[in-house]
Order: structure tokens, then C-alpha cells, then sequence
């Protein structure tokens, strides 16, 4: 089978296409022919060393597709099943194999493509919004990146719940694309302070939360943009990873609340898995929510899509086709 892999870390020249024995499946084992496989930021930081993982490695965490065969004592899948799965290394191929308590079915009236798609960010988004800080109606929500993949994805979250939603963009055409997702108001981050046009926004007070995907630039001076007893979400580094913090500057902002979490503690049980996917899927079927393809590639092109989602030019998800 066609894979892309990673034989040493640097930038999006590393990824090679490889051809390689199609994965058996173990017990407890699912193979999956791979229909769509996503993209994620996460992944140019394995790529580049930034999350360090054993090499030679086959990157993608997420995909969607149809199960090929099954391995001893698994009870759940059976052969033509459409199903998808977060967080599962060698993403970008034509097959994987998938340990059974980590795949979800895919119900018959979502695509393969979105369900991909939902996968990361998507999960993520749930996350954030209904566990880490559970946002209501009485809400006012700063949403960094709000035209990036998992940004969308939070301000239509953060919207149903009917939050109020402020998002930063770095483009006019960005933040069409945010406003689009729902968002109440945009801030240009490149060009104007955006403390203190958040500051304005909420009449002096500040946001209740902020979810913060991009880190070294927006993370520090974002503690300022928070009301007393306000919380800080940083659950990413786009920009590159923030320098320490002292804890004492939490409570000189006003006994803030600061967490970096990550995907993979809220999906850690088989529960919390079915529940956060039911919900989204039952929301991507019935429009609730929608997810912005930026681009489609074949799976060759995988360095392609790398160099335009660290570019910033790209505003919503990345889809591979092996
Ligand atoms: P995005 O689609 O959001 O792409 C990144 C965006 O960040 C860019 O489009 C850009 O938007 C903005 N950005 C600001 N500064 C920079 C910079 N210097 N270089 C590049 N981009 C910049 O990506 P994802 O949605 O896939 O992921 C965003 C972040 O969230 C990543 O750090 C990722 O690892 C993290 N993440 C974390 C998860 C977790 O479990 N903790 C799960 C999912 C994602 P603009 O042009 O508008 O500034």
C-alpha cells in the first residue's frame, strides 16, 4: 500500500511516499481501507520534532473508511462497515489498523469526508465547549484563529450554545469566513491591539474565556483580555509554544484560570468517545453545524498541504485521498 512517511524530523520535504506490506490486523484489531484522511496542526509538530514520536513513522491521526477485515475477538465491526476514528498514528495510507474500542461507526446519512473531518477538531471543539469551560448564554467568548479549522468549529459550538463570540482573523477574507461560522465580532490581531479592542467590545470587563490555538503571540497579553475569575484555554501553539508563565500572574490578572488541555484525556473512555461523536455527528446530519473543506489533496501531496496550513493560508480542514 501507499503511504506517506516520516524518516527524520524537518520540515514538509521529510514526508515521502513509501510503498509498504498492507497492515494485518491484531486481536482486538480492525483494518480500515481508508476513504479520507485529515489534516492537523498537530501533525506538522510530529513532523517536526515539536511533539517528538519514533521514527521511521507513517503521520495523520484521524480518518474515515471502510472496514476490509477483522482480527480475533473483535465483536462490534464486521466487513463493509463505514466507520471512522481520532487519534490512531498512520493516518496518511491506504489502510490502518485500529484497535476496535477506538473506532466509531459512521451513520449512513454523513459522508466519509466530514466524518473524517470531524474527527480532531471536532471532538475537540465539544471538548472545550461543553467540559473544559462549559459555555452558556450568558457567555463572552474570544476565539483565536476563528477562521482556522478547530476555530470554526467553536464559534458554531459556542454560538448554539448561544454564547456571545469574538474572533480574531488575520485577513478580510478570514473573517467573512468567521462571521460566516456566527461569529458576533471580529478583531484584525495583525493590526489592531486586540486586549484592547476586546476590552472595548465588553465594555471594560473582559471575556469569560478564551480559547487560544495560537499561543506564543496571543497567550500572554490574552491574560490582560479576561474578566477576574476569568479562564485561559490554550490548546495549541500555532504560532509557536509560549514561554513559562509564573503562576503569580494569575493572580495579578484576577485569580484567572488557566489549562492546556489535550484531546485525547476527554475521549480517554469508551463513554466519553460515543457521546462526544454521537452528539456531533447528530449535529452535522441535522445542520446544526457545518465543516468548511479549505482543499482536498491526494495523499501524495500531503507536503503540499503542510506548507499551506503553516503558511496561514488555508481556512478550515485539509482532506487527504489515498
Ligand atoms: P488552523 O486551521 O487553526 O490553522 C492555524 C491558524 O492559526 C492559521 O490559519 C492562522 O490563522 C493562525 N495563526 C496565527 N499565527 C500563526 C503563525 N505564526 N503560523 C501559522 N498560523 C498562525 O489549525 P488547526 O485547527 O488544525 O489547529 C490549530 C491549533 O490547535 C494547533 O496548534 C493544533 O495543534 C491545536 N489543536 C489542539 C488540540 C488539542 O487537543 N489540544 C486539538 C486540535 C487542534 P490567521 O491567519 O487567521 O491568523
Amino acid at each position: 500500500m501507499q503511504a506517506i512517511q516520516i524518516q527524520k524530523n524537518g520540515g514538509p520535504e521529510v514526508l515521502v511516499t513509501i510503498n509498504t506490506e498492507k497492515p494485518r490486523p491484531e486481536p482486538g484489531q480492525v483494518l480500515v481501507k481508508l476513504d479520507t484522511c485529515g489534516i492537523n496542526y498537530i501533525d506538522t509538530y510530529h513532523r517536526s520534532g515539536l511533539y517528538p514520536v519514533e521514527l521511521p513513522a507513517i503521520l495523520g491521526l484521524e480518518a474515515a473508511g471502510i472496514v476490509e477485515s477483522v482480527g480475533t475477538a473483535v465483536t462490534h465491526f464486521q466487513p463493509g462497515d463505514r466507520v471512522a476514528y481520532p487519534n490512531v498514528p498512520g493516518s496518511y495510507a491506504e489502510y490502518n489498523c485500529i484497535p476496535e474500542e477506538r473506532l466509531v461507526p459512521v451513520p449512513d446519512g454523513l459522508s466519509l469526508e466530514l466524518a473524517a473531518a470531524s474527527m480532531l477538531q471536532g471532538l475537540t471543539g465539544h471538548a472545550l465547549t461543553h467540559s473544559t469551560y462549559p459555555v452558556d448564554a450568558n457567555s463572552q467568548v474570544l476565539i483565536h484563529a476563528a477562521a482556522g479549522g478547530a476555530g470554526q468549529l467553536l464559534v458554531q459550538l459556542c454560538k448554539m450554545k448561544g454564547a456571545r463570540v469574538i474572533g480574531t482573523v488575520s485577513t478580510q477574507a478570514k473573517a467573512n469566513i468567521a462571521k460566516q461560522a456566527g461569529a458576533d465580532d471580529i478583531i484584525f490581531y495583525n493590526d489592531v491591539d486586540f486586549v484592547a479592542e476586546t476590552r472595548r467590545l465588553t465594555d471594560g470587563v473582559g471575556v469569560d474565556v478564551i480559547y487560544d490555538s495560537v499561543g506564543k503571540t496571543t497567550f500572554e497579553p490574552g491574560l490582560s483580555a479576561l474578566r477576574p475569575r476569568g479562564t485561559m484555554v490554550l490548546f495549541g501553539n500555532a504560532s509557536g509554544a509560549p514561554d513559562p508563565v509564573n503562576p503569580a500572574l494569575l493572580m495579578q490578572k484576577g485569580s484567572l484560570f488557566l489549562t492546556r488541555p489535550i484531546l485525547f484525556d476527554y475521549i480517554a473512555t469508551r463513554e466519553e468517545l460515543e457521546q462526544r461523536c454521537s452528539d456531533l455527528f447528530g449535529w452535522l446530519e441535522n445542520g446544526d453545524i457545518s465543516i468548511r473543506i479549505d482543499r482536498t489533496l491526494p495523499l501524495a501531496d500531503a507536503a503540499t498541504a503542510h506548507r499551506l496550513l503553516e503558511s496561514r493560508q488555508t481556512a478550515g480542514k485539509l482532506l487527504l485521498k489515498p
